[in-house]
């Protein structure tokens, strides 16, 4: 893979696909972390005297026009984060983006608005995929992917562009990748992963490819359940996908055959609904009441969890433990961080939501080896998936 050395940029227009997509509330941004880390490479060019023309996408316009979701909060935080002004386009490739681009001086940034608003970005037609790819490629001379998040989308920006113009890899998406390597290529042990979050299909990939390379594997978070339940235990109102049962059950198998320390939790905090300040106790995760869901894991759990972590050498980390959003829910997912900040390991944060919380709790960013910025990505990464945006790079 090329790198940001690679290229000759004086003076040249270069298209930086960026992965933007910040949690929003209303025009507020709740989470600027994905911000923050495509700064170095955006500061780099316009330090050496590109014209920086940056693309992102923000949630999911699907293919039309909406102001609710655009990029025009992120390029005002944008401007704050890099000290210098951030001119706008209001379109993507159209008049707008033209003349913003046009407008550069070298040394200068544009942001263009949110590429999902045109329907050529995710098309699964090549051909439309391409057509877009090509008036994107239009407004610049050479293209930089350093979107970690967005590496695992066949998207025109990720995947298509960089068949058209020079590229290389940013310095986000090659630290990325330095960081993924080393938790699958001779992987320090004990090698810890712990996984959590909502849904267990979103991860169903990574477990059955984690189970050959682990020495332990803890599950906590709504996915949980669906492992409970499959061991037999009900879990009430809890977050459960009876469709996963067949495919977890294997799961447990599979642990059992290769001698991976497969740990469930052994308790949780149910509660009566889904809600902050929402009544709940602590129950044994084999004896949840009929009438509560599992909020968070237990005490108990907390404990035996950071015991798993203590002397770890390796540790992923991918899902909050509870639903941390609401503050009696969030000490299980604490714990777990607490436990990563503390062991003696290379310690690995991935996925929107977990970094996310790691920021919400207040816990020091700099307490992990690295905090990724993509959490599909780097879950298909894990899965051994060929991640389309590093394939596009590569040649
Ligand atoms: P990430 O973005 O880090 O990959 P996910 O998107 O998979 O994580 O999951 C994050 C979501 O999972 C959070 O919004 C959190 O509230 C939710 N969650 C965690 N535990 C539970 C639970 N027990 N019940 C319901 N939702 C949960
Ligand atoms: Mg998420």
């Amino acid at each position: 893979m090329r790198g940001l050395d690679d290229l000759d940029v004086k003076g040249r227009r270069v298209l930086v696909r960026a992965d933007l997509n910040v949690p929003l509330d209303g025009e507020t941004i709740t989470d600027d972390g994905r911000i923050r880390a495509s700064l170095p490479t955006i500061r780099e060019l316009a330090g050496r005297g590109a014209k920086v023309v940056v693309c992102a996408h923000l949630g999911r316009p699907k293919g039309e026009a909406n102001p609710a979701y655009s990029l025009r909060p992120v390029a005002a935080r944008l401007g704050e984060l890099l000290g210098q002004e951030v001119a706008f386009a209001t379109d993507v490739v159209g008049d707008s983006a033209q003349a913003t681009v046009r407008g550069l001086q070298e040394g200068q940034v544009a942001l263009l608005e949110n590429l999902r608003y045109e329907p050529g970005e995710e098309s699964k037609d090549d051909a439309a995929r391409r057509a877009f790819a090509e008036k994107l490629a239009g407004l610049a001379d050479l293209y930089v992917g350093d979107g970690f998040g967005a590496v695992h989308r066949k998207h025109a920006s990720v995947y298509d562009v960089p068949a058209l113009l020079p590229h290389a890899a940013g310095g986000l998406v090659v630290a990325e990748v330095d960081v993924l390597r080393r938790l699958t290529d001779d992987t320090e042990r004990p090698y810890v992963v712990v996984l959590g979050g909502a849904k267990v299909s979103d991860k169903l990939g990574v477990i059955a490819n984690l189970l050959t390379k682990v020495d332990r594997l803890l599950i906590g978070g709504g996915m949980a359940y669906t492992f409970l339940k499959a061991q037999g235990h009900e879990v009430g109102g809890s977050l459960l996908q009876e469709d996963q049962l067949d495919q977890v059950r294997g799961f447990l198998g599979e642990a059992a055959k290769r001698g991976v320390d497969l740990v469930l939790p052994v308790d949780v905090l149910a509660a009566t609904h889904f809600a902050q300040d929402a009544p709940h106790d602590v129950v044994a995760a084999t004896a949840i009441p009929a009438d509560r869901e599992g909020l968070d894991i237990g005490p108990e759990t907390r404990e035996l969890f950071a015991g798993k972590l203590a002397d770890a050498k390796t540790v992923f980390w991918n899902g909050p433990m509870g639903v941390f959003e609401f503050d009696a829910f969030a000490g299980g997912t604490r714990a777990v961080a607490e436990a990563l900040i503390g062991a003696d390991a290379f310690t690995v944060v991935g996925g929107g939501d977990s970094a996310a919380a790691v920021r919400k709790l207040g816990l020091p960013e700099d307490g992990f080896s690295h905090i990724s910025t993509g959490g599909g990505a780097s879950l298909e990464y894990l899965e051994g998936k060929t991640l389309p945006g590093l394939a596009a790079l590569e040649d």
